[in-house]
């Protein structure tokens, strides 16, 4: 076994704290990575409080995690000791089902082996993630970073990053699409990025306005706050594409009537809480609603090349991994500009 640092939550909603643990020995296909940063989603805190029920302790949280390859198995053919790598969401799947053969992943029917709050394939050890000096994935689970892009800006990209993407090209974000971005925090703001990149109109809804100034160095096109009750009248039946990434509960109906014919919102964001969906908010105008779970691998080291080609990384408040419990409080207050990212170095350090 490999030793590993990190910080742990040991029960629902305490404190990260540090912790030891162990990694397995590589085995002929994965690869050991150095960790060098990892993005904090607010995934992490949804799961760290239970907040989606089904969390196990201790949790080492963390899926937006760059490093470099250490030491590879004898059997690994894409990744060579020292090349800058990346992991994401999961670790691993069944490889077998519909959704895996179609590099589909995070839709495994068997379910995909998350990097953190799972189980690995054995069936026993607890997956934890990348608040932590090392990490052991088979090579199929590991990506490529870009070359180009600072690797502490680049981490976010394997969850925040991808979980925008995804939707916007499977609903055809591009020249002559309106798309709305609703809430602009570690997936907004890289969503934004990647839909003007592509080409689309970007429209901003933030709730409050003092995201206005940032949204447009971001590339959004406009912007409008959704605390202002005109914002509602002024867009109706406007967007043909609306990402909700909300990390709480809001008025669905409200955001659908923003969908012009046949326009669709799709739901990122997780809320805690179920909302409620009226049938005359879909009726009228053939609307749809849809939602969708980060990407494939596939699919992630596409949004990556297409990232470093566009010169798109995320903007960051780099942290050493002793912030890490205020960082969740001010996430909580949408006071991030735009994601935490932790200096692994840091872990070990009093
Ligand atoms: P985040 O950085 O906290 O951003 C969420 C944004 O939502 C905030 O910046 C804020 O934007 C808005 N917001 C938060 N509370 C609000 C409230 N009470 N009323 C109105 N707006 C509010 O979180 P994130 O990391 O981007 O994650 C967002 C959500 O996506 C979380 O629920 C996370 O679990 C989920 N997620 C889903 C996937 C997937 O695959 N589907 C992947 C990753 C994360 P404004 O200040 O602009 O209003
Ligand atoms: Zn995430
Ligand atoms: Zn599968």
């Amino acid at each position: 076994m490999i030793p590993a640092k990190g910080y742990a939550a040991k029960g629902p909603g305490s404190r990260l704290e540090p912790y030891s643990f162990q990694r397995r020995d590589p085995g002929d296909h994965d690869v050991v990575i150095d960790i060098k940063y990892c993005g904090i989603c607010h995934t992490d805190i949804h799961q760290v409080s239970d907040g989606w029920g089904g969390s196990t302790y201790p949790m080492v949280p963390g899926h937006e995690i760059a490093g470099t390859v250490s030491r590879v198995g004898p059997k690994v053919t894409r990744f060579r000791e020292g090349d800058k790598v990346g992991v994401g969401c999961f670790v691993d799947s069944c490889r077998t089902c519909d959704p895996c053969k179609k590099g589909l992943e995070q839709y495994c029917r068997g379910g995909m082996v998350t990097t953190y709050n799972g189980t690995e394939k054995d069936g026993k050890t607890p997956t934890q993630g990348g608040y932590s000096d090392r990490i052991v994935v088979d090579e199929n689970y590991v990506l490529s970073m870009p070359a180009n892009l600072p690797l502490d800006r680049s981490a976010p990209l394997l969850c925040a990053g991808v979980t925008l993407y995804s939707p916007l090209v499977h609903w055809k974000a591009g020249p002559g699409k309106k798309v709305g971005i609703i809430g602009l925090g570690g997936l907004g703001h890289v969503g934004v990025k990647i839909a003007h990149a592509l080409g689309a109109e970007v429209t901003v809804l933030s709730h409050s306005p003092a995201k206005r100034d940032d949204a447009k160095r971001l590339g959004a096109d406009k912007f409008y706050a959704t605390a202002d009750p005109a914002t509602f009248d002024s867009l109706k039946g406007y967007f043909d594409l609306l990402i909700n990434t909300v990390s709480s509960e809001t008025d669905l109906n409200q955001f659908l009537d923003l969908l012009a014919l046949d326009g669709t919102m799709v739901l990122v964001g997780i809320p805690e809480t179920q909302a409620t969906v009226g049938a005359f908010s879909l009726v009228a105008g053939r609307r749809n609603l849809a939602g969708s779970l980060i990407g494939g691998i596939k699919e992630t080291q596409e949004m990556l090349d297409f990232c470093s080609k566009n010169d798109i990384s995320c903007d960051i408040e780099l942290i050493p991994i002793q912030g890490v419990n205020e960082a969740y409080q001010r996430i909580l207050k949408s006071d991030v500009r735009y994601r935490f990212v932790i200096d692994s170095k840091t872990i070990g350090q009093a």
